[in-house]
């Protein structure tokens, strides 16, 4: 299996570090709606989990929920999002991270995403944070400012790998860039915050105790701290252990969390444990809309709710997305939406029809299909390529369907869909009512008894009442228009 690594730049065979592969996403800031330019994010992250399972992987999966620090800017200022959205919305913080968290949760599970086998709260690990930070300190990594304690990033000889650029570089680059708020006391432009200080003059409704003062912990260290409880294995009875710490297979998420929180991440672990934190690091690129990134600060808002509310299944979502490789950016608009839901519905339908079939040939199977999905989808899960193989395969079979053994045919494709995810085999057709039926029935003796006109006055009658009629051989087949 090759997959594209953001710290080499390339593709690379996979190579598992021990029996259980360990994988860590970053999760949702709690403190709006996520929008499908985010969901995009988690959907990728499903399918390295399915293609993993597929090719026979045990996996373990860690997403955190951030519920704490992560300020309007990205660069260590600004208020922060949890106690701003609370303020404006007249709750608490704790209520705006638990409303938002479940609706995040409702979201992944619409989307048919494989569950997270650890859910790890931000606020949940405090202690697991200051821990950390206190080693950071002891081997010299820190220093104090008036507003919390910092990363000296200077330190840290790799930092900035993931970006490509060396220290110097990066530093280089920012001071010529736009003009970013430096708190005065900051040495260097890319040192970040590990824990701040609460203000003097205002009480903040989440903040703990720690060895430096009262505060909160910065926006990256909670995924460290995560990554190193729950998947390398680096705390014992809560007492943190950086020489135990193991190696992580996958790290995922956004593009934009690259150059400084995931590199933010990398120089909280390796300057203590001394190995590679994670071996893979996959990032997805973003939905655009109207020529614009969906950023939520940016105003783009559309969620899956208001895909809902306009009429489309979640599901529908899933599949427009497959229609591009996660590493290039993809538009989004409804025309693209419209044309996954014919899709989708097709496959759907063939599925309906093939359970439904008794097996006329058992002579012949698509099989071979099979080989080259794998192949695509073990290519940098390459699933566009995957989908057209699909497709190519259900267009095989239905030049002639009496030669294939519909039985195999279907058990191909429900095997393709534990990659896709589109839940293929627990869909339905909507409940066709009574009354149809009957008039179904009886348009159907008319035709028996050839009065073809009052026959097609009973199917224009259906028509109306939003149904149609498809001839499929031997049976008629009623549709939901
Ligand atoms: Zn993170």
């Amino acid at each position: 299996m090759l997959i594209y690594n953001s710290l080499s730049h390339k593709k690379e065979e996979f190579i598992p570090v021990d029996n259980t592969v360990k994988l860590y996403s970053c999760g949702p800031t709690v403190y709006s709606y996520a929008h499908i330019g985010n969901l995009r994010t988690y959907v990728l992250t499903d399918w390295l989990k399915r293609v993993l399972i597929y090719n026979g992987y045990n996996l373990k999966h860690a997403m955190n929920i951030t519920d704490v620090g992560h300020l309007t800017s990205d660069a260590d200022s600004g208020e922060d999002k949890m106690e701003k959205a609370a303020k404006e919305q007249g709750k608490t913080a704790w209520e705006i991270a638990e409303h938002y968290a479940q609706v995040f949760f409702s979201d992944l599970k619409k989307l048919n995403t494989l569950p997270a086998d650890i859910i790890a709260k931000a606020t949940d690990h405090i202690q697991e944070d200051i821990a950390l930070i206190n080693e950071l300190e002891k081997q010299g990594f820190t220093y104090r400012t008036s507003d919390g304690i910092y990363f000296d990033t200077s330190k840290f000889k790799e930092y900035g790998v993931l970006t490509g650029l060396s220290w110097e570089q990066l530093n280089n680059s920012l001071k010529g860039g736009a003009r970013i708020e430096l708190s005065e006391e900051k040495k260097n432009i890319t040192d970040f915050s590990l824990w701040k200080f609460s203000p003097a003059n205002e009480k903040r409704q989440m903040e703990w105790p720690s060895p430096w003062g009262v505060g909160f912990p910065g926006w990256h260290i909670e995924c460290s701290a995560i990554n190193l409880k729950y998947l390398a294995d680096a705390f014992e009875n809560d007492i943190f252990y950086p020489e135990k710490a193991k190696t992580i297979d996958f790290h995922t998420g956004g593009i934009d969390l690259l150059p400084i929180h995931h590199t933010n991440e990398i120089a909280q672990v390796e300057p203590i444990t001394h190995k590679p934190f994670i071996k893979y690091w996959v990032h997805g690129e973003f939905l655009i809309i109207k020529g614009g990134r969906m950023a939520k600060s940016e105003g783009g808002g559309l969620t899956l709710s208001t895909l809902i509310e306009k009429g489309y299944d979640p599901l529908i979502y899933r599949y427009f997305l497959l229609n591009a490789h996660y590493r290039t950016k993809m538009e989004f608009d409804y025309e693209g939406l419209d044309a996954a839901n014919n899709s989708l519905s097709s496959l759907r339908e063939l599925v309906w029809n093939l359970k439904n079939k008794n097996d006329v040939s058992t002579d012949l199977d698509l099989s071979n299909y099979q080989k080259d999905f794998k192949e695509a989808v073990n290519d940098d899960l390459n699933l566009p390529k995957a989908l057209s193989i699909v497709w190519t395969a259900i267009k095989e079979y239905k030049k002639q369907p009496e030669q294939y053994s519909s039985k195999k045919t279907l058990t191909m494709i429900l095997d393709f869909d534990k990659v896709l995810g589109l839940d293929l085999d627990n869909w339905q057709p909507a409940e066709i009512p009574e009354e149809i039926k009957d008039l179904a029935e009886k348009r159907n003796q008319l035709r028996l008894e050839k009065k073809y006109a009052e026959a097609d006055e009973i199917r224009i009658q259906i028509e109306k009442m939003g149904y149609s009629l498809k001839d499929n051989g031997s049976t008629i087949d009623i549709q939901k228009i």
